[in-house]
C-alpha cells in the first residue's frame, strides 16, 4: 500500500464534503458580486448623468439664456429652449413683440418711487395694468339668446379685482422664515428678490421659497451698486453668478429681476438701458414698484406706519407692486405683515406672486429705450 492509498483511505466524510462547500461559497460570492457591481455602477452612472445634465443646463443658460427646468415646475415660470439657434432667436423676437404690444395697451400713472430701494424721492411714470375696452369686448361671448355667457361675466368681474404683488428685497435674512411662516398661514404667495448668500441657512431659505410656491426673483449677487453698475461685463458676471447659483441650489431657474435701487436709480455709471437690453436678451423681465411700506428709510419705521403706507398705496392702484425688505433690521416689516394681508384679504384683492407674464411696472420702461 503506497502513501496515496493510505491518504485516500484516511479521508473522513467531512473531508469529502469540504470541497463541495467551497464550491458553494464561490458560487454565492460570484452571485453577490454580480448583483453588487451593477448596482454600484448604476448609482455611479445616475450620479454622472445628474452632473452632466446640470453642466448641459449651465451651458444652455450661458449660450441661450434659457433652458427647460425640471418637470415639477410650473411652466409659466420657465422660458423655453428652442431646438435650434435660429428658432431660439425667433422665440425671443416674438417675446419682445409681445412685450411691446402689451406695453402699448397700458396707461401711465404717477406712483410712489424710490431712489435706493424705495427711499421716496420723486414721482415718475409707472405702468399700471388696465383693461382695455377692446380686450373686454374680445373676451365677451354672446350666446344664442343674446345674453353674455356666465363665464364671460365671471371673467369681467375677475378683471375688476385689484391685484397686489407683495415683494421682499435683499433676503435671505433671519426674518425670511418668519415672513414665509406668515405667508403660509394665510396661504398667500409672494415674490422674493434675493441676493447671493452661500451659507447653509440661506440655501435652505432659497429652497423653502421655491417649495412653498413663491417666486424666487433675482436682485444681484453682491448688491454692490458701484461694482455691478460699473460696466456691462460686471453686471453680466454678477447676473450669471446669481442665476447659476440659485439654479444649482433650488433647481429653479429665475426669470424675474429687480435692479438694486430700481431701474430708475441715479447711481449707475452707465445708462440703465445697457443693462435693460441685456436682461431682455436673456428673456428676463424686470419689475420696479409703485407702493412702498417705507422700510428702506434709515429712520425707524413702526409696524403701524408700514401698515398705513401699504394700505394707502394699494388704494391708489388697480395693480400694486409693493416694495418691502427682507433684512435683519426690518422687523417692522415682519410685525406689520399679518395685519396687511388680513386687510387686503378683507378688501377681496388678489394677492399674487410675480411671474414673467405679469405686466411689469418699470421706472425706466423697456419700450421707451432705443432699441
Ligand atoms: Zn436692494
Amino acid at each position: 500500500m503506497d502513501d496515496k492509498d493510505s491518504i485516500k483511505k484516511n479521508k473522513t466524510p467531512k473531508d469529502r464534503i469540504r470541497p463541495v462547500k467551497n464550491v458553494k461559497r464561490i458560487i454565492i460570492l460570484i452571485a453577490i458580486i454580480l448583483v453588487i457591481i451593477p448596482t454600484i455602477l448604476c448609482i455611479f452612472l445616475f450620479n454622472k448623468i445628474g452632473v452632466l445634465q446640470k453642466q448641459i443646463d449651465m451651458l444652455m443658460i450661458k449660450k441661450y439664456g434659457t433652458i427647460y427646468v425640471g418637470m415639477n415646475h410650473d411652466k409659466s415660470h420657465v422660458a423655453e429652449a428652442a431646438s435650434s439657434k435660429e428658432g431660439n432667436s425667433n422665440t425671443f423676437d416674438n417675446e419682445k413683440e409681445t412685450k411691446k404690444s402689451n406695453d402699448k395697451n397700458i396707461d401711465n400713472n404717477k406712483g410712489q418711487v424710490g431712489d435706493k430701494d424705495g427711499n421716496p424721492t420723486s414721482d415718475f411714470k409707472v405702468d399700471q395694468a388696465k383693461t382695455s375696452q377692446s380686450k373686454k369686448e374680445e373676451e365677451t361671448h354672446i350666446n344664442s339668446n343674446g345674453q353674455k355667457d356666465k363665464d364671460s361675466k365671471n371673467e369681467e368681474s375677475k378683471e375688476n379685482i385689484k391685484k397686489v404683488y407683495l415683494t421682499f428685497d435683499d433676503g435671505p435674512s433671519k426674518n425670511t422664515p418668519k415672513i414665509l411662516d406668515i405667508l403660509k398661514e394665510y396661504n398667500v404667495k409672494a415674490t422674493f428678490f434675493v441676493i447671493g448668500k452661500t451659507d447653509d441657512f440661506s440655501k435652505e431659505m432659497y429652497q423653502r421659497i421655491v417649495e412653498e410656491g413663491h417666486t424666487l426673483g433675482m436682485h444681484s449677487f453682491t448688491h454692490k451698486y458701484d461694482e455691478i453698475y460699473h460696466s456691462l461685463d460686471n453686471f453680466k458676471e454678477d447676473f450669471f453668478k446669481l442665476r447659476n447659483f440659485l439654479y444649482e441650489t433650488t433647481n429653479y431657474l429665475p426669470t424675474v429681476y429687480r435692479f438694486p435701487g430700481g431701474s430708475g436709480n441715479k447711481v449707475s455709471d452707465l445708462d440703465m438701458s445697457v443693462f435693460i437690453k441685456f436682461l431682455n436678451d436673456q428673456s428676463i423681465t424686470y419689475y420696479d414698484w409703485n407702493v412702498i411700506n417705507g422700510d428702506a428709510t434709515g429712520e425707524k419705521l413702526s409696524p403701524e406706519e408700514a401698515y398705513q403706507n401699504v394700505i394707502e398705496g394699494v388704494e391708489t392702484f388697480n395693480n400694486s407692486y409693493v416694495l418691502m425688505h427682507d433684512a435683519h433690521t426690518k422687523d417692522s416689516t415682519v410685525e406689520s405683515l399679518s395685519r396687511i394681508i388680513e386687510a387686503l384679504l378683507e378688501k377681496e384683492v388678489d394677492i399674487l406672486p410675480l411671474t414673467d407674464d405679469v405686466k411689469p411696472v418699470q421706472q425706466v420702461r423697456f419700450d421707451e429705450i432705443n432699441q
